[in-house]
């Protein structure tokens, strides 16, 4: 073990000691709360009248972004640079598995920022957009949504339609983006647009923009299999933006908006092994006081290999991302441009674990049979999490391509 990882540990167990108390203190009151206005939980919300997260959950879990952010909980990702503490990958792997293994689906997910909060793109910003956009963000006074995919451009992100042309020293932005998490609520618009089309990986900027700019109207919203209530569009109408709200440098879009879908991809990690342990635990409960027979399903073997193949999936997937992490975080696993080493790694982590996460799901079902089938149940809320992972932040197939492509260049 080198000298940083020892380091490194100690921070994070500073971080889950600090995190578990805050969950006691600070998560359960607001978990209370809600679940006395009877509107759903955050990862069940009850849905408003458009589809749309309940106004009460929302609030609820706006709430604790903002207690997690003044016990400085947030945003444990963020570089120091720009007001983070700055964690490896390997100690992000270790805390993202600690929330998400003792939140289960609690409130206490919202905790730690994730699509809606400060992220490695946006701290590229221009020092005047800092205090605007990112310091309210890692104050969780705001949110924020990453506005890349369209109605016709998904995986094919150069093919975007969405664009942005100079107007004096401002920009003005035209388009549509769509399938957008946080659509409605957010307050920042990180959006991706061509400035220079052709220019292959040159041809896009990122911007910042304020939800209520004149020109940004929130489209239809777009119910997933998640039931969240948080997918929608938006669009771009004349939206004049200034110049200090380019992130980076014009013709950075690419690079930045990789480094936001590679943070998601590595994140794929922490929150696989942290559910699946969950799962895990939750099977061996229920193996353990359900009878078939007269006698527990845990003396069954067709049962123990279910819950031995969840363990050894679990066990492999964690492997595999605390070894890419550690050879990422040697690699630099947000620099601009990256490592060329670095795309098969994230992939690896991100085909991995959503792989080996649905078939922990699956059989988290099979072992409560018709308990796991339940609405609303946590077996049948991450069986469908599950199976939406393989396709955000870079479909399986396309992982495999980048792996491919790091193997064969
Ligand atoms: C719940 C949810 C939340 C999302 N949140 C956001 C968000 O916050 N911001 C945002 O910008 N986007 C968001 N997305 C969009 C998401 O990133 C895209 O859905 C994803 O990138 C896949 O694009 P697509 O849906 O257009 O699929 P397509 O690109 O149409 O792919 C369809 C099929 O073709 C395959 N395919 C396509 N191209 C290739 C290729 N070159 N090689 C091999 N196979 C290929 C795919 O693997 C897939 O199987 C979200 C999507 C969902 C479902």
């Amino acid at each position: 073990m080198t000298t940083g990882t020892v380091a490194a540990s100690r921070r994070v167990t500073d971080y889950t000691t600090r995190f578990r108390t805050f969950l006691d203190d600070e998560v359960a009151p607001v978990e209370a709360e809600l679940a006395a206005a009877g509107v759903g939980t955050v990862w069940q919300p009850a849905l408003d009248a458009d589809g749309r997260m309940h106004p009460a959950v929302w609030a609820a879990r706006r709430e604790v972004q903002r207690r997690s952010a003044r016990a400085g909980l947030y945003h444990p990702h963020v570089s120091t640079r720009a007001g983070g503490d700055g964690f490896s990958r390997v100690e992000m792997q270790h805390v993202e598995e600690y929330v998400y293994r003792s939140s289960g689906l609690g409130l206490g997910l919202a905790a730690l920022g994730w699509t809606e909060g400060a992220n490695p793109a946006i701290e590229h910003c221009s020092d005047a957009a800092r205090g605007r956009y990112l310091e309210p963000l890692l104050a969780g006074e705001v949110t924020a949504a990453f506005c890349n995919t369209e109605t016709s451009v998904g995986t094919d992100v150069l093919a975007m339609t969405t664009r942005a042309r100079r107007r004096g020293t401002d920009w003005i932005l035209d388009g549509a983006k769509a399938w957008i998490t946080n659509a409605h609520f957010a307050e920042v618009l990180q959006v991706v647009a061509v400035t220079e089309a052709g220019a292959g990986t040159r041809s896009l900027s990122m911007f910042l923009v304020d939800g209520d700019a004149p020109g940004v109207t929130r489209g239809r919203d777009i119910p997933t299999m998640l039931g969240d209530g948080l997918t929608g569009e938006l669009h771009f109408d004349g939206v004049r933006v200034p110049a200090e709200n380019v992130v980076r440098e014009v013709g950075d879009g690419f690079a930045l908006a990789m480094a936001w879908i590679n943070w998601r991809r590595m994140c794929r990690g922490g929150m696989c092994a942290g559910w699946g342990s969950w799962l895990l635990e939750r099977a061996i409960d229920r193996a353990r006081t359900r009878r078939s027979g007269g006698r527990p399903i845990a003396d069954l073997q067709a049962v123990q290999h279910l819950v031995a193949d969840m363990d050894a999936d679990v066990y492999a997937a964690r492997a595999t991302s605390l070894v890419a992490q550690a050879e990422l975080d040697e690699l630099g696993p947000f620099s601009i441009p990256l490592h060329p080493d670095a795309p098969r790694l994230i992939s690896l982590i991100k085909v991995v674990n959503d792989e080996a996460f649905f078939r922990v799901a699956d059989n988290a079902v099979q072992v409560h049979g018709g308990t796991g089938l339940l609405q609303g149940s946590p077996e049948e809320k991450l069986f469908r999490v599950a199976r939406n992972l393989k396709i955000p932040a870079g479909t399986v197939e396309i992982q495999r391509n980048a792996i491919a492509r790091g193997l064969l260049r």
